[in-house]
């Protein structure tokens, strides 16, 4: 686990998977408005550093949450298989959601 230890930051994004098989995507990201975190329930204030959580489904699709990087650190983390690090350019918004338009096992691999 100490090689994701602060991430994700402006370089590296993490990227796991859930118990159902869906990839989870962590990315950091600065509030351009206010969110809620689903951990705790508060708020995330703009201009604050965060976690975006990405979801891309087994089945094809996205889904994305704001989450406070401890609350993710305490509640996401621990569920997510294969947690593993990864470079940023590979997680933008569009590769991402290219991604998520075709069902896992017809996804390239990297
Ligand atoms: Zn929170």
């Amino acid at each position: 686990m100490s090689s994701i230890e602060g991430l994700p930051d402006r370089r590296w994004s993490l990227r796991g998977n859930t118990v159902d098989g869906d990839e989870a995507w962590l990315i950091r990201s600065i509030a351009q408005k206010l969110y809620h975190c689903p951990g705790c329930h508060h708020g995330i204030d703009i201009g604050t550093e965060h976690v975006v959580l990405q979801y891309i489904r087994r089945i094809g699709g996205t889904e994305h949450h704001h989450w406070h990087r401890r609350c993710a650190e305490e509640l996401l983390y621990p569920d997510l298989r294969k947690l593993q690090r990864v470079p940023t350019t590979e997680s933008t918004r569009d590769r991402l959601e290219a991604r998520g338009r075709k069902p896992a096992g017809k996804r390239r691999r990297r």
